[in-house]
């Protein structure tokens, strides 16, 4: 079995956006040159997360809604204690429940994603650059 690592930087729009990193994500299985395996892609930040869903305009509208009534579901009376270090525990705590990493399988040397599968970096804190890290394991 062979390993293959790549990374790409990614520069969010806005404070909170949803970003299609697909491409980057083929362009790297590509150079991998794996046929058969699994790709995990990740971002090593605690204020965003990797997912995996459809690029349709108004459903990226709706995961950055999302995240938002995620948190103020679960906030507490007198606002989040993280808040008081950096005023952005929404952000942390959005990236705890989607997830730092998505794993796609690999058939035949492409990324096996459904017809409306696309690979995203979920931003909750930006604008920032962020760093995309895939590490492809197969043969
Ligand atoms: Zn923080």
């Amino acid at each position: 079995m062979a390993t293959a690592r790549a990374s790409a930087s990614v520069n969010t729009s806005a404070k909170v956006v949803a970003v299609n990193i697909t491409d980057e994500v083929r362009r790297a299985l590509r150079a991998a040159a794996l046929r058969q395996g699994i790709a995990v892609v990740s971002a090593p930040h605690t204020t965003c997360s990797v997912c995996v869903n459809e690029d349709e305009a108004g459903l990226k509208d709706d995961l950055t809604r999302m995240a938002a009534l995620l948190t103020a579901a679960v906030e507490p009376q007198g606002g989040f204690r993280h808040d008081r270090i950096d005023n952005n525990a929404r952000a942390h705590l959005t990236a705890v429940l989607v997830g730092s990493s998505a794993t796609v399988p690999i058939v035949d040397g492409e990324l096996a994603l459904g017809t409306w599968q696309s690979v995203f970096l979920l931003e909750m804190d930006g604008p920032r650059t962020r760093t995309v890290t895939m590490t492809f394991l197969g043969d």
